[in-house]
């Protein structure tokens, strides 16, 4: 990369305080090392014993993943519907299947790792949409793809709630019973999607934990960040690995999340020509759930809240112009305002406010957005590969604001380490007061929880000190 970059100066830590294995060819995925030249270092850093579990998952990977005599044996279990006995020296898999938006889909994929972390089975992911023009492969030596002749492959669409080998179908209809047991299934269907029922949550509790590790299989569909709940089945591994509770996206995204060289060709060029002279950065995140004709209601909350924070200066009016020029700091910063967005309006609203009026600090401020594409696509290459290098550059700014309720936001934060101010939900059309308000932690928002009391009250209790309602949705959950 050729960057006016200042941070290219300064030492780095490539490895990311040693998330990052060192094994990987540079070119095939430069975003992998070249994030730290654009990005802060993180202050904070892996446990020792993430790092080693990293590692020795990545040699679980290498000796299971496609292609090798241990995948086969695996697959061939498939031609069952039951079996009999485990056996330790199978390896056992869980295969991700992307759902709803990116924001989404980036969330469940790096709770589904976090589970394979926990349960030692190796995961592979479905390859069929883009996912191999977004991400690169994350494990040295080996690949993520689930091979498109996987035996279930032709079913991966039609799985639901009520597909028979749903987990929670099947212990409803008493299919299994997990006390007595001695047979078990070859694959779960795991239903972890928003419309989830009581049985399919059952999936969180230690009890259904032991049942569900004798199945070499499990096939799993979410769209959430489902992350708080494992505290209920895998406390004691999770405070080891994590001891600083709230960075556990942080780090699995940094490690798991490395957009390809196209991707980091938009990140770069993007990063470069409008953000890397400045010398502050500000994101604002900007996504809106209800209708287009609150256009100024939401431009008056981005505007109070980003000068109320003081992350902007005010805009003056022009005829005090000359007392304000004779009044500003000599030397006035350069600040660049990332706006994303799928609407342009608000970014040319705010190019307009600090081009008509003058700043109050004399602070000159720059406004510069992406894209603007209008309407969210599923499942089309350029479109996906934008969304991605825009949470990627929203990453790389010192402060940022996010729209509630918005995983495209949460990646964003949690990839950058970075506390957002949360523009809360407007009620009734009216702008919140206050508009916005600073997250108590950078982790995502579980947007739907099951009922606390999913495993009983007592397990509850015990991870009640972890977790709080969210900031901006007060029936998710989050650690902090
Ligand atoms: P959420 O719906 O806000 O939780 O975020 P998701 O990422 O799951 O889904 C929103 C989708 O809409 C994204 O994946 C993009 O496809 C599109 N989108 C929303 N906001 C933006 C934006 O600011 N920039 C781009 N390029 N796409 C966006």
């Amino acid at each position: 990369a050729t960057t006016g970059s200042k941070n290219f100066q300064k030492p780095r830590d490539k490895l990311l305080g040693g998330l990052l294995d060192a094994e990987f060819d540079e070119s095939s995925c430069l975003s992998r090392y070249q994030s730290s030249l654009y990005r802060k270092p993180s202050p904070y850093k892996p446990s020792r014993y993430l790092i080693s579990k990293l590692r020795s998952y990545e040699t679980l990977h290498k000796r299971c993943g496609p292609g090798t005599e241990a995948y086969k044996r695996s697959v061939k279990l498939l031609d069952q519907e039951e079996l009999a006995s485990s056996s330790d020296e199978l390896c056992q898999y869980i295969v991700w299947v992307p759902l709803a938006g990116l924001g989404n889909r980036i969330l469940s994929l790096v709770s589904v790792f976090l589970y394979a972390l926990l349960t030692d089975r190796v995961m592979l992911v479905d390859q069929r949409n883009d996912i191999s023009d977004l991400f690169c492969e994350p494990f040295p030596g080996t690949s993520w793809l689930l091979p498109l002749d996987f035996p279930l492959t032709n079913q991966l669409d039609r799985f639901h709630w009520h597909s028979p080998r749903s987990y929670g179908n099947m212990l409803k209809h008493h299919v299994i019973n997990y006390s007595t047991t001695e047979r078990f299934p070859s694959y779960f269907y795991l239903h972890l999607v928003y419309n989830y029922g009581a049985y399919d949550q059952m999936f969180f509790c230690e009890g259904d934990q032991s049942l569900i590790k004798k199945v070499p299989w499990l096939i799993v569909k979410s769209d959430n960040y489902f992350i708080p709940f494992l505290w209920l089945s895998f406390q004691t591994r999770l405070i080891k690995l994590f001891p600083q509770k709230e960075t556990i996206f942080h780090h699995l995204a940094r490690y798991l999340i490395n957009p390809t060289n196209q991707v980091w060709g938009l990140v770069n060029r993007f990063y470069n020509a409008y953000l890397s002279r400045a010398d502050e950065r500000l994101g604002i995140q900007v996504r809106v759930f209800h209708r287009a004709k609150s256009l100024k209601l939401v431009m008056d909350q981005i505007v109070s809240c980003t000068q109320g924070e003081k992350l902007l200066p005010e805009a003056e009016a022009a005829q005090e112009e000359s007392q304000v020029m004779m009044n500003v700091s000599k030397t006035p910063k350069l600040k660049a305002v990332l706006v994303t967005s799928l609407n342009p309006d608000y970014s040319n609203n705010l190019k307009s406010l600090y081009w008509e009026g003058l700043s109050s600090t004399g602070d000159v401020i720059g406004v510069y957005q992406p894209s603007q594409e209008m309407h969210q696509l599923r499942n089309n290459k350029l479109h996906n590969q934008k969304a991605l290098a825009e949470m990627y550059l929203l990453s790389l700014t010192d402060n940022i604001v996010t729209s509630a309720w918005s995983t495209f936001g949460y990646v964003a934060q949690g990839l950058g380490g970075l506390k957002p101010w949360i523009l809360y939900k407007p009620v009734n059309y009216t702008t919140p007061d206050p508009p916005c308000g600073r997250a108590m932690s950078m982790e995502p928002c579980f947007h739907s929880p099951p009922p606390f009391n999913v495993c009983g009250t007592e397990t509850w209790k015990r991870i009640v000190p972890f977790v709080k309602p969210c900031e901006d949705r007060v029936s998710g959950v989050k650690l902090f």
